[in-house]
């Protein structure tokens, strides 16, 4: 067996957390060691956050023409996908390659290593043969991968995860969406742009279903409006795959026939891969429990979707920042309080990071490490309209007993949706806990609806009093007004 190398901190996964964690323990002055298996960055620039935006924004484009008629003359649009992929493997993803992402990390004083790594007993990752042991941490940063469905026949067929969808260079004719979440609306939305026939298959009664069911009808109806077919409540039983595509089969006879099938039902955090055993924790959960500060026990921090906090990337960089100065708190703890690395710089660079995360207002820290507060969680789904929402929906406040007020108003009602024409879908949500007279929740439906959201999430965040919320000016003629009309329209 190959001698340990003694190291100050382990991170095990590049992708948007582990980079993130990585980078900045490695600025301060430790030594890391960053591990990776596939690329540096993870999903999100490679396979997810970014090409699918840059999809999204030519689907955008193309339907933003497509209403110059009646608005200020014709256009005639011919969509061409090909600057689409051309443009996904220049400019998001090198070609799949991230070699300016290993130099990023090595850059700022990482080691990179490639390979898979596990645990191996306490403060030790084994990478094939190289072992480390970390004197200051291990961070687990190891994402998720897209959870299939048990579908009878569905694993012996080619079908699309989101990389395959992300990485298409021809588009197919037609085009069956497994799932209708976030991800599966805006990239069936994109498709439909393009031309494809595309269908969506969801097995709970609403699309979108972790969000207000008004905004299960907005993405719906949007997506009819470009043509998309969605079927919901339906439960796919089998898939076939022949010469002439797919068919999937409902447990009720229902039956779809497409050229692809993209599953988007969902992802999963690898547990088992991670030899957590070996440290006595139990990898049979579907995500990493961790604290407050991350912790998942003792030496070992976890960051990211691995913890199941939420699926983003702005929870992963927020996260990160947590882990960095525990890290470097407990780096400088188990040194009596001398600088982790010998260099007054790292005693300069783990104070100013801990006090600056301080200063950022995260309520609860004890001594100068924030701990994680998700109330203000925002996710924005990408479709036209925009899909913003924060915090609780009325269903989640109300199943917890608060006592809930709603606020609604539609876009259209406000002077900026009549001026832009928006489609009825548009809207603003608001669910306030009457009691403490704050907002709890929100959602912003709309042309920008991941842009209007901002100002909700501050009020969620920081508990502002509605009375202030109401006594605020809001700029005319913006869509963000709309939120004083849904503060007016707050009752029972
Ligand atoms: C299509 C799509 C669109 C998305 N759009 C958005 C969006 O608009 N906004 C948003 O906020 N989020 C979006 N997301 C989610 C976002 O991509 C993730 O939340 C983010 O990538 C999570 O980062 P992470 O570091 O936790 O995990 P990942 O990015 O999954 O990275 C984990 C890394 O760990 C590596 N790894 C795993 N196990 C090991 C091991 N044993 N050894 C070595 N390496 C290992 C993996 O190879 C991977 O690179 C989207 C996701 C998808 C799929």
């Amino acid at each position: 067996m190959a001698e340990p190398e003694l190291v100050d901190v382990v991170v095990l996964g590049l992708g948007v957390g582990g980079e993130e964690v990585a980078g900045r323990l490695a600025e301060a002055g430790l030594t890391v060691v960053g591990v990776e298996r596939d690329l540096v960055g993870g999903e999100c620039p490679y396979w997810g956050c970014v090409p699918s935006k840059m999809m999204i924004r030519a689907a955008n484009a193309i339907a933003e023409a497509r209403r110059v008629d009646g608005l200020g003359g014709t256009a005639q649009v011919t969509p061409d996908w090909a600057p689409v992929a051309k443009r996904i493997r220049a400019e998001a993803t090198d070609d799949w390659d991230d070699r300016v992402a290993v130099q990023r990390f090595t850059d700022k004083g990482g080691r990179f290593v490639r390979g898979s790594g596990r645990l191996d007993g306490p403060g030790r990752v084994r990478v094939g043969d190289q072992v480390f042991q970390a004197r200051h941490g291990i961070v687990l940063g190891t994402g998720t991968r897209p959870s299939v469905p048990p579908v009878d026949g569905l694993a012996d067929t080619p079908y699309w995860t989101n990389r395959e969808a992300i990485e298409v260079e021809e588009l197919p004719g037609s085009l069956l969406v497994l799932g209708g979440g976030a991800i599966g609306l805006e990239l069936a939305q994109v498709f439909a742009r393009f031309g494809v026939r595309v269908t969506v298959v969801e097995a709970l009664d609403r699309v979108l279903a972790v969000e207000e069911p008004e905004s299960s009808e907005a993405a719906a109806a949007a997506l009819r409006a470009d043509g998309v077919e969605i079927h919901t409540g339906v439960k796919a039983a089998r898939v076939e795959h022949g010469v002439g595509g797919f068919t999937l089969r409902g447990a009720r006879g229902e039956e779809f026939t497409a050229e692809r099938l993209l599953v988007v039902t969902g992802r999963r955090a690898h547990l088992d891969e991670l030899g957590l055993d070996t440290v006595g924790v139990d990898a049979g959960g579907r995500y990493l429990p961790v604290d407050d500060r991350l912790h998942v026990t003792e030496g070992i921090w976890a960051v990211g979707d691995v913890t199941g906090e939420g699926a983003f990337t702005h929870i992963a960089m927020y996260q990160a920042s947590i882990v960095v100065a525990d890290v470097l708190d407990h780096a400088r703890r188990s040194q009596g309080g001398a600088d982790p690395s010998g260099t007054a710089s790292v005693v300069g660079g783990a104070v100013g990071v801990a006090s600056s995360l301080a200063a950022t207002g995260s309520s609860g820290s004890a001594g100068s490490v924030p701990r994680a507060d998700y109330r203000a969680l925002p996710r924005v789904t990408f479709t036209d309209p925009e899909i913003g929402a924060v915090g609780l929906t009325e269903q989640q406040a109300r199943d917890r007993g608060i006592n809930v007020q709603v606020g609604f108003t539609r876009l259209a009602s406000s002077t900026r949706g009549w001026i832009h024409k928006t489609d009825e879908d548009g809207f603003i949500k608001l669910v306030a806990d009457a009691d403490q007279g704050v907002l709890i929740g929100a959602t912003s439906a709309g042309p920008a609806g991941g842009e209007v959201l901002s100002g909700l999430v501050v009020a969620v965040h920081a508990a502002v009093p509605l009375s202030q919320l109401r006594h605020m000016i809001y700029a005319y003629p913006t869509f963000h007004r709309a939120i004083s009309d849904a503060l007016h329209n707050l009752g029972q």
